[in-house]
């Protein structure tokens, strides 16, 4: 056993890492406090009350192929969870298509001709990668033209992967795409795109869960569950700094609004973003060095929160969970309806978007003033037909830093560096999750990795298996 039953067992970041590490380590007993920055837990899973509305930060729906990680949050939220049908398009030559890409509707935006080349450039493109698919792919690029062909990467995949990320798509790593796309059957594929009238193959869920007030329930009832099994849990305060004591003992001093702390600890588990942990260790350790040198990348985004009152008594733009925007000109890359999710979200007679800018500190987009970024992406959703003339009621905009780790090529090498250099220095340090170990998992692969790690300290298992390896978004 690493983490014995009498530890205190300090916890930086309060979002779903921080907090499902902390409850399962409350739960078996050990002393836990956990350190959140925001003024409420749940980092980029919590939900946000402006008015009478309510939003996610980009809508957090709840999936897991595991049926013992749907099982802790059912534990967890009882009869809070709703059942809610996933359906999203995206916007393309005009038209709004099934997303992700399903045959044959997403070739309904093309000519005839224009369908036959995309279709037989990827039966092409898959065949070739049935017979010689084993040289390793380095870019997401690579990674795609290989087993979907040039033209479905140009139509599909290249333009809405360059407009989250930022960057050109041969400088992100395969490693991206084979955790995001699942690979379409080909020869089920092409059946359905010549009969007529056949059903989309079922690649994707159908359904997935989601809380009645917000995803962000979850985090607070994680967080209402540590505290009755005793532990802390300290909101609107910061780790600052981090001393390694002669005994072994961790002294983690925290600064937040009502002033400065410094909490002792057998152990520290942070999920706070990787390049903070680095700055906030004692700089002798060489860990400032690591950070200057190994600088992993997070991408932030800007989200607009606009409250709707469509005309004609209308409630809702569109039945769709996600709606998808490829285009560079148009501000915003997706879409969410929270209503669609659950009736709470918005009041009656309203409805509501959260919509998504793509973008990172220093960056056009961050830096605009946000009543400039709400009347632009209103604009362009009226010019395309996605949202009725005067259908503003209200506004609200949110910066989010760190919202995702980017899969640059050499990112692992990296990620992997900066994971030893840690590992060799602190016995009684531990990451946790996806903001905290830089990889992109959703709250099931972060809840996964929770238990990894909790029953590896606990002893229940012999070793920590990472979860991120074989982790994929469905
Ligand atoms: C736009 C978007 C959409 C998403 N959609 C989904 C979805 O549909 N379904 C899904 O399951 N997942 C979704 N995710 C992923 C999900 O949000 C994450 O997997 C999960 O919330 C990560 O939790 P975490 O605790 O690892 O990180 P975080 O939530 O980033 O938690 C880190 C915490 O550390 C805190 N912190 C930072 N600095 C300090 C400091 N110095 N001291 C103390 N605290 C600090 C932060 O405030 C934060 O609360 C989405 C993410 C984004 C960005």
């Amino acid at each position: 056993m690493i983490c014995k039953p009498n530890e205190h067992v300090i916890l930086l970041g309060g979002g779903i890492a921080g907090l499902a590490t902390g409850l399962e380590l409350a739960r078996k007993g050990r002393r836990v406090t956990i350190i959140e920055k925001g003024s409420v837990v749940g980092g980029l899973a919590r939900t946000y009350v402006k008015g009478d509305f309510r939003f996610d930060v980009g809508g957090h729906r709840f999936h897991s192929p595991k049926p013992e990680i749907i099982g802790w949050v059912q534990d967890l939220m009882g009869a809070d969870l709703l059942r809610v049908p996933r359906i999203s398009h995206i916007y393309l030559q005009g038209k709004f298509v099934d997303y992700p890409v399903r045959f044959p509707n997403a070739l309904s935006i093309f000519s005839p001709s224009q369908a036959a080349h995309v279709l037989s450039s990827y039966a092409a493109a898959a065949m070739r990668h049935r017979l010689n698919g084993h040289t390793p792919d380095v870019s997401f690029e690579d990674w795609v033209v290989k087993r979907f062909g040039r033209a479905m990467y140009d139509v599909f995949f290249g333009p809405y992967t360059e407009k989250v990320w930022g960057i050109p798509c041969k400088e992100l790593s395969a490693d991206w795409a084979a955790q995001r796309i699942s690979l379409p059957n080909l020869s089920e594929t092409v059946k359905r795109a010549l009969v007529p009238g056949s059903e989309p193959p079922a690649t994707i869920i159908s359904h997935f869960w989601y809380p009645i007030a917000g995803f962000g329930m979850i985090p607070d009832r994680m967080a209402s569950e540590i505290q009755r099994l005793g532990g802390r849990v300290i909101t609107g305060a910061g780790v600052t700094g981090m001393v390694l004591l002669p005994d072994g003992r961790w002294q983690v001093s925290i600064e937040g609004k009502t002033g400065s702390d410094v909490l002792d600890g057998d152990r520290v588990i942070s999920s706070i973003p990787l390049n903070l942990l680095l700055r906030a260790l004692p700089a002798a350790s060489g860990a400032h060095d690591i950070e200057r040198d190994f600088q992993l990348t997070y991408r932030d985004m800007v989200l607009l929160f606009l409250a709707l009152k469509l005309p004609g008594g209308r409630t809702q733009v569109s039945e769709d969970s996600w709606t998808y925007f490829p285009q560079p000109e148009l501000l915003c890359g997706r879409t969410h309806e929270p209503r669609n999710w659950s009736d709470a979200m918005a009041p009656e007679g309203y409805t509501s978007l959260s919509a998504e800018v793509f973008t990172s500190r220093g960056e056009t987009a961050w830096d605009t003033p946000d009543e400039q970024l709400v009347a632009r992406a209103v604009r362009e959703f009226e010019s395309i037909g996605f949202l009725p003339a005067n259908s503003l009621h209200d506004a609200w905009v949110l910066r989010v830093p760190f919202a995702y780790p980017v899969y640059y090529i050499g990112y692992a090498d990296k990620v992997r560096t900066v994971k030893d250099f840690l590992a060799s220095r602190f016995t009684n340090l531990h990451l946790v999750g996806r903001t905290g170990s830089f990889r992109y998992m959703n709250s099931d692969g972060v809840i996964e990795d929770a238990l990894a790690l909790t029953t590896y300290l606990t002893g229940e298992r012999d070793e920590y298996i990472d979860v991120s390896r074989t982790y994929k978004v469905d």
